[in-house]
């Protein structure tokens, strides 16, 4: 539980509720499996103001087992996924092990998919699976050329690599963590290239380097790739792990026709979540995802929030609430 004392200072502890002190909803899960995202760090540390009611139990994403519905479109026994919607912001989270929640936030679990799997990908994943497919709409096809992801040795850059790869883009990751080199070729990267190289201010107009691109982390980096996107090519933009700001220029914009495409999970009209959970199912490499992910037990939660955060965490971190 998240609470913040006279002080207004946030703190972190583990709590006994009942199933009476969750908070309104028609459908109740049991949470078999859910994860620490970056938000989820920044939750538990307290280091942005992602929880706006406090006590909360934290936890933006889970999967598992409905046990009790009043919603037309789940019953008993029923498998499902949710990501966002409050849900570890505003609302009760995943690490109460039950949650509830409304069923309108809920999405069907994709045939074949295990709630352990679902949570490898977690927000993380679903949100590469959005950047993707806001790529595709935009023309931004394999053939078109190279596409570069951000802060790629995260969750999202991850998931991202992973997909980008299978679908068959020439995937070029940027990591400041350049020992990770075998572990992003692994995931499909064709080239790891170093961090700094896009950190830096960014010119109004750079050379051609990628068609798109994934970014994570903001700030130069965004605008460094904005510079470098090639004539009509987009980056869609999710993240801001490395700064909130965007010091970019019109000119990618008006000279080069670029575009910038945002990306918000949170209030993903329900649509195109359920669109991006069955092209998970489909696109992305099991096996792959086995080995971007590291699973833990409830008692790990905490440590892995500050991991997040101070950017020690490679790919995902699955939280199997039976352990
Ligand atoms: P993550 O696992 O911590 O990944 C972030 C990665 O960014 C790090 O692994 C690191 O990659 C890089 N990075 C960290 N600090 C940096 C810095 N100061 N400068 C440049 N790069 C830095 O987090 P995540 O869960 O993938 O989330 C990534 C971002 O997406 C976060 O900002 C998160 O809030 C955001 N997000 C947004 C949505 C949405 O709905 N828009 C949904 C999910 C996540 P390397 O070590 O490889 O450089």
């Amino acid at each position: 539980m998240v609470s913040r004392g006279e002080d207004r200072k946030q703190s972190v502890e583990t709590t006994e509720l009942s199933i009476d002190d969750l908070m309104q909803g028609d459908v109740t899960v049991a949470v078999e499996a859910t994860t620490v995202n970056y938000k989820d760090g920044l939750a538990i540390t307290g280091l942005a103001p992602v929880v706006r009611r406090f006590p909360l139990v934290p936890g933006i994403d889970f999967a598992g087992t409905v046990i009790a519905s009043g919603h037309p479109d789940w019953k008993k026994g029923d498998k499902v996924v949710l990501n966002g919607w409050g849900v570890g912001e505003t609302h009760f989270g995943a690490y109460a092990g039950l949650a509830r929640v409304s069923g309108d936030w809920l999405v069907r679990l994709p045939d074949g998919m295990t709630p352990l799997e679902a949570m490898a990908i977690g927000t993380a994943g679903y949100t590469a699976m959005l950047c993707v497919m806001a790529l595709e709409r935009h023309g931004v096809v394999p053939s078109r050329g190279p596409v570069v992801v951000t802060g790629a040795a995260g969750g999202v850059g991850s998931v991202a690599i992973s997909l980008l790869s299978r679908l068959g883009y020439h995937v070029i990751a940027s990591t400041g963590r350049t020992s990770e080199e075998d572990y992003l070729k692994d995931l499909g990267a064709a080239e790891v290239i170093a961090r700094d190289e896009l950190t830096g201010p960014a010119r109004p107009l750079g050379k051609e380097r990628w068609a798109g691109g994934v970014d994570a982390v903001g700030s130069h980096t965004l605008a460094n790739l904005l510079s470098m996107t090639s004539y009509g090519g987009a980056v869609a933009a999710c993240g801001l792990a490395g700064g909130m700001d965007l010091p970019s220029s019109v000119a990618p914009f008006i000279l080069r026709g670029v575009s910038l495409l945002g990306i918000d999970s949170v209030m993903a009209p329900r649509a195109l979540r359920v669109e991006a959970w069955n092209r998970l199912s489909v696109d992305l490499d099991r096996t792959r995802l086995a080995a971007l992910s590291t699973t833990i037990g409830f008692d790990g939660i905490v440590a892995a929030a500050r991991a997040i955060v101070e950017g020690k965490v490679r790919g995902r971190v699955v939280v199997d609430m039976a352990r």
